[in-house]
């Protein structure tokens, strides 16, 4: 591998060449199951022709102009989204961590604009994962991610997702000026929270006038079988919402949502970036966003899902000693294992299966939404012979 990259990815040894569908390509000729799909990024799987016609097209015309000008094709997505969920403004950022940023952001500046300066303190929880920028990893608080990059940003804590008590105080507190949680934790380890939990929340927050953020930078854009994971629950709608991942189907492009009211404080000349909204960013996001928002995609995404579960469950009951557990929502799967997650998702790749690591030793599967009934089969069919693989290995070492 090249040494003159920074060597901050643990990378396989895999080099993609080409993709299509859930299939991935590598330089050698070698055909893999993807249930990464970029990290729960490429939706619509790899070479989707609607987005190849939407990239190409736009390519032709124009890639980028600042933001001191109007750009339809943002005015254009932003409609959409608006549309699709309890958001009223959209700023177009380029990745998730920005999505974040500009969050945080809004949520202090409301307050500040409303005469409360002081409300700057914003709770995160365990086992959260908010992207890479300083407020991002001290909004998620993991202390791999946090030390040895200065003193903590002051006003961010964490506290524990059954912290019931605890939450309650927080959110009651004057100081305090926003919650930032992910609907389903992504990379702790495909972690669903319940509507109670959520509605429990929303409503905490809305009697202290506490911004409620939501990061479905993961969990959003059709990836749990709904357009936003929080839309399976009445009453759970937050105030600010991320979004990035699927949003460009593979292409660099992230949101952040917000009722008018949240983004009071966002007025012009507070926040900006160069690239967020381009043109051909929004070309390839509004083609995403038609394709995934169709019903028929988010109903196979919610069919595929639940016939993944139900052979998820039976394997698990077939190999009790490799999978402890199965979780997640829609097509956000996680799998906790008894041996290391590194270890098998090194098996699967022998099987030519991709899945991703996550927290609380699992891996997760987030293959594309539109991953077919006979893949979704041969997913679980090349799982099996990885856990019998780790089986004969665990038995090695007893
Ligand atoms: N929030 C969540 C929930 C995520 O899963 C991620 C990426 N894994 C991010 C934020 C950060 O996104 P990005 O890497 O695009 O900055």
């Amino acid at each position: 591998m090249s040494d003159s990259l920074m060597p901050v990815y643990n990378r396989a040894p895999l080099a993609v060449e080409r993709g299509e569908g859930a299939w991935l390509h590598d330089t050698n000729g070698v055909a893999y199951l993807d249930c990464v799909a970029g990290i729960a990024t490429d939706a619509l799987g790899h070479a989707h022709p609607r987005l190849i016609a939407a990239l190409t097209e736009q390519a032709t015309k124009i890639w980028h102009v600042s933001n001191i000008f109007r750009i339809p094709g943002q005015e254009a997505l932003a409609q959409r989204l608006t549309e699709a969920c309890f958001a009223d403004v959209v700023f177009f950022g380029n990745s998730g961590s920005e999505a974040v940023e500009c969050a945080l952001k809004a949520a202090r500046r409301y307050h500040s604009v409303a005469g409360a300066p002081e409300r700057i303190d914003v709770i995160g929880f365990a086992g959260s994962f908010h992207g890479r920028t300083y407020a991002a990893i001290n909004a998620a608080g993991n202390p791999s991610y946090v030390e040895g990059f200065g003193p903590p940003l002051p006003g961010y804590a964490q506290l524990m997702i059954d912290d019931e008590a605890g939450i309650a105080a927080a959110i009651a507190r004057p100081t305090t000026a926003a919650l930032i949680v992910e609907p389903v934790q992504g990379e702790g380890g495909a972690r669903a929270l319940s509507g109670a939990w959520l509605q429990r929340v929303r409503r905490l927050c809305s009697e202290a006038g506490v911004l409620l953020i939501h990061d479905e930078v993961q969990s959003g854009m059709g990836r749990t079988g709904r357009l936003f994971a929080h839309q399976w629950y009445e009453d759970a709608a937050p105030d600010i919402m991320c979004l990035a991942k699927a949003l460009g189907g593979g292409f660099p492009v992230a949101a952040c949502l917000a009722t008018r009211e949240a983004a009071r404080g966002m007025t012009a000349g507070v926040h900006g970036s160069t690239f967020g909204g381009n043109p051909l960013a929004m070309a390839v996001a509004i083609a995403a966003f038609d394709e995934i928002s169709k019903p028929e995609t988010l109903a196979h995404a919610c069919a595929v899902s639940a016939d993944l579960f139900e052979r998820l469950a039976a394997l698990a009951t077939r190999y009790p000693d490799v999978i402890a557990d199965v979780r997640g929502k829609g097509m956000l799967i996680g799998l906790k294992l008894i041996p290391n997650n590194r270890d098998f998702m090194v098996l699967a790749r022998d099987q030519r299966l991709l899945v991703a690591g996550g927290g609380e030793n699992c891996v997760r599967l987030l293959p594309p939404l539109t991953l077919t009934f006979d893949e979704a089969a041969e997913a679980v069919a090349r799982l099996e012979a990885a856990c019998a693989e780790a089986r004969g290995r665990l038995a090695q070492a007893a």
